[in-house]
């Protein structure tokens, strides 16, 4: 069986960055945010399924409404949980099948929510990323052009650095980037040698 390592960290650690970083070492990287939003389009359970929680509006022209939707689910515990459910299963067969066709020692499956939706129980081993709060607003603003308001509603939804740091097999402090490339490194030898 192909070993599985979770990467997750809070909004705005650098998980993607991380991940990438992986890639860059040969790692097949499997971005589970973004396969959830192509799958919201793609796949007609989850279309039909949406529309009835959110209406019609939930599409435009075929295309999700994003806008629309995190405009709902912001401040809206219950609904994002419910929206979860909807999707989550069918990321989750989809990246089984994307598994099956990985031939390396090991493949990263990065989510934001990898903890608080109980996906770690699934992983063989978990990295967190973990940056400053400050940092972490501070990138998202300039990413998204998001607000600090914004920002911290979301992460009152993410579990803290704490909890998930408590049941990590590796944390990567992201900081500076130069360091984070050399964790990453580091990391990758310590798996291969684990498997
Ligand atoms: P999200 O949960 O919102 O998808 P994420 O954890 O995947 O976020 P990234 O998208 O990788 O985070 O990083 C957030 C932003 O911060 C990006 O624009 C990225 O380029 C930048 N960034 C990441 N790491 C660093 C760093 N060490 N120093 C400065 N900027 C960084």
């Amino acid at each position: 069986m192909m070993i599985v390592v979770g990467l997750t960290g809070g909004i705005g650690s650098g998980k993607t960055t991380v991940a990438n970083m992986f890639h860059k070492l040969g790692v097949p990287i499997y971005i589970a945010d973004l396969e959830a939003k192509k799958l919201m389009t793609s796949s007609k359970i989850i279309k039909r399924k949406l529309i009835q929680l959110f209406g019609e509006e939930a599409y435009t022209d075929g295309k999700l409404n994003k806008p629309f939707l995190s405009g709902k689910i912001y401040n809206d515990k219950k609904l994002l949980l419910k929206m979860n459910a909807i999707v989550h299963p069918k990321v989750r067969s989809h990246f089984n099948r994307w598994l099956k066709k990985q031939n390396t020692p090991y493949v990263i499956k990065e989510a934001a929510i990898l903890f608080e939706n109980g996906g770690y129980h699934e992983c063989d081993y978990v990295i967190t990323v973990i940056a400053s709060e400050e940092d972490k607003i501070k990138r998202v603003i300039l990413r998204d052009n998001s607000s600090a308001k914004k920002v911290k509603a979301i992460m009152n939804t993410q579990w803290s650095d704490a909890e998930k740091v408590k049941l990590s097999h590796f944390v990567i402090n992201n900081d500076n980037l130069s360091e984070t490339e050399n964790q990453v490194k580091i990391i990758h030898q310590k798996i291969l040698k684990l498997i």
